[in-house]
């Protein structure tokens, strides 16, 4: 089943970006990354000057999604500790480069380094994002969340995969979708999504099966007609977020016989525009024991950033970001699911 608002995609944006004409079977070289990188004269893919460093804290998440490609959950133990916690900190300390910190998880704030991160972070005068998946607010001891957010001037993308309850339920578990909108009129009471408030809230959609989000701005405006009109309530944007074919959601593919299906739907929707602005490019990611990866999704598919020699970078083997000016990133048939389409990354759509 499709969420509300959604349509089986044929992307169409223009002469550059329209899918190829001629559709690809699903054979193991089909999904090379840098091959297809090549053949549109965008290889090598590498970083630039990094301007944000995203830290996974850890697995332990109060849901169990079955789009999750952390594989997070009630029962995960991974979690970054106080001295992981403490050389992030050190490291933003001396890199000025790097103007953004965002969170994530698993839900970032079970974390008990998540409130001396937020703090140290915002000390230093960084933007700091969590991506919030709102049931944490509702969880017994997580009450301070809402007014903590707003002292820190926090950023939150949240976690809303549709406007019906239906949808959010069948991806998310039971009873999640009444209490993120609850959580979202505690966030818009205090000010949140407000304009005018500073106090930024967006939204983020990923599909319920195996297609491509739509259009972010169509659906945008659905959002916030439909979640005005029934609940009343207001957000900044939406961001639409392609599902990653690792972990559980590969897994689940995989068990419904649909992973060629889905790896093809990619492929055959590569759109060059997107590589420009691939999160990879900009972007550290940190690893809850202190592993730098070219972004999350290469964390979950355990791929770090190596030195000359082969062994994985860091937080104790870098002075500080800049270095990995000019890198190359590393690449797997999963990069394919942030550049179908209109693209994907933790910012939404790039096309
Ligand atoms: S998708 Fe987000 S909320 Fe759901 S299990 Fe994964 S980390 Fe938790
Ligand atoms: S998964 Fe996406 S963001 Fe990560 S390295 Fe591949 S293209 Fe870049």
């Amino acid at each position: 089943m499709r969420p509300a608002g959604a349509t089986k995609i044929r992307y169409m944006a223009g002469k550059k970006d329209t899918p190829r004409s001629v559709v690809r079977s699903a054979t193991s070289n089909s999904f090379d990354f840098d091959v297809e990188l090549k053949r549109s004269g965008l290889a090598p893919l590498v970083r630039r000057e990094p301007t944000t460093v995203q830290i996974n804290v850890g697995r332990l998440c109060n849901q169990a999604c079955h789009h999750c490609h952390v594989d997070a959950g009630p029962k995960r133990t991974e979690r970054m500790a106080r001295p992981v916690a403490e050389r992030v900190i050190d490291i933003l300390r001396r890199d000025p480069s790097l103007g953004t910190v965002d969170i994530t998880g698993g839900a970032p704030e079970l974390n008990e380094n998540f409130r001396f991160l937020v703090e140290n972070a915002r000390a230093l005068g960084r933007r700091v994002i969590v991506r919030c998946n709102l049931t944490v607010m509702l969880l017994q001891g997580m009450e301070y969340l809402g007014n903590f957010y707003r002292d820190n001037r926090v950023e939150l993308v949240c976690s809303m995969p549709c406007h019906s309850k239906e949808n959010v339920e069948r991806q998310r578990g039971s009873g999640v979708f009444t209490k993120s909108v609850e959580a979202l009129r505690i966030l818009n009471e205090l000010g949140y999504g407000r304009p005018g408030s500073g106090l930024r809230l967006d939204l983020v959609y990923n599909p319920v099966g195996a297609f491509l989000p739509p259009q972010q701005k169509h659906l945008e405006a659905t959002y916030r007609e439909e979640l005005g009109r029934s609940f009343g309530i207001v957000f900044d944007h939406l961001l639409t977020i392609t599902n990653m074919p690792i972990n559980r959601f590969a897994r689940q593919l995989e068990i419904e016989g649909k992973k060629s299906e889905y790896m093809s739907l990619l492929v055959n929707h590569f759109n060059p525009v997107t590589v420009e602005g691939l999160m990879c490019r900009d972007l550290v990611s940190v690893g809850y024991e202190g592993t730098l990866y070219d972004c999350d999704f290469n964390q979950m598919a355990a791929m770090p950033i190596r030195d000359q020699v082969g062994r994985p970078l860091t937080l104790w083997n870098i002075h500080d970001m800049r270095s990995l000016r000019g890198r190359a990133i590393a690449t797997a048939a999963h990069c394919f699911g942030c550049t179908a389409g209109a693209g994907s990354s933790c910012g939404g759509s790039l096309a």
